[in-house]
């Protein structure tokens, strides 16, 4: 196994292996139980656009903030659209701006600062560098894929802090697997041929590795967790599986102030 399961309270999340020896990088995927919301939401729901009831999303994020210690005030999301669009989280502009931004993924050099994507079946990304506090997270489902947001997301943060792409690490999983994934011919035909699998099935972190691989990151700084989120229903929302009528998990990446160590 290549990640661990955590726990704060009853909040329980995965975190990669490979991510624990830089001792400030925090980051996870929550899973689904633990929290207040009920079926078919049950129970640990982050999925603001989902139909469960408003009251039990905002206590799960309260419950989260406070099981985990993580500042809802440097908290920061966006509204996913399945795009493309990379956003710079900056120290002067007000959290709560970001809500209203269409955006799949989000990079920061800002220590204390949250990156933070919800999922349910979508592949969430971590990036992080190696020596330099700068770290990302993306949001890549077929079509984000498609669009190439793991690639957009390295090359902004290559440019944006100057640092060579292949020093950067990206974590790729958990998301719905090759064994629950099949899509119609058009669809198919436009993944690499090394992410189609036999009976029109695609592997989503095949394409994502590969698209990285060729961007430069080097084959032993990507890492993957193979569990399908529409198989692991003990564990994971999976949209696909019960057909759109589900939560979303919290995909977060943050790197703590060194006060704040635990
Ligand atoms: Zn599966």
């Amino acid at each position: 196994m290549n990640f661990h399961l955590r726990q704060a309270q009853s909040i329980k999340y995965i975190q990669f292996l490979s991510a624990s020896e830089f001792p400030n990088l925090h980051h996870g995927l929550t899973l689904r139980s633990g929290g207040f919301s009920h079926r078919p939401f049950h129970s640990l729901n982050f999925g603001k656009k989902t139909d469960d009831l408003k009251p039990s999303i905002d206590k799960n994020y309260k419950k989260f903030f406070v099981s985990l210690d993580i500042p809802q005030t440097r908290f920061c999301q966006t509204l996913q659209v399945h795009g493309s669009t990379v956003i710079r989280i900056k120290k002067n502009t007000p959290i709560e701006d970001y809500s209203k931004i269409q955006a799949d993924a989000l990079i920061t050099n800002l220590t204390g600062t949250y990156l933070a994507m919800t999922v349910a079946d979508c592949l969430p990304i971590f990036f992080f560098h190696h020596h330099e506090k700068v770290i990302g997270l993306a949001h890549a489902g077929w079509r984000g894929t498609l669009k190439k947001i793991a690639v957009q997301t390295i090359r902004k943060l290559g440019s944006q802090f100057k640092l060579p792409k292949n020093e950067f690490s990206a974590l790729l999983g958990p998301s719905i697997g090759e064994c629950c994934f099949k899509v119609g011919q058009e669809i198919y035909n436009c993944f690499s041929p090394s992410a189609r699998r036999k009976k029109m099935r695609i592997n989503l972190q095949a394409e994502n590795a590969l698209q990285l691989r060729k961007e430069g990151i080097p084959v032993e700084n990507i890492r993957m967790i193979n569990l399908c989120t529409s198989c692991h229903q003990r564990w994971f929302f999976s949209y696909r599986r019960d057909q759109g009528k589900t939560g979303r998990m919290l995909a977060f990446i943050g790197i703590r102030n060194e006060a704040n160590d635990k």
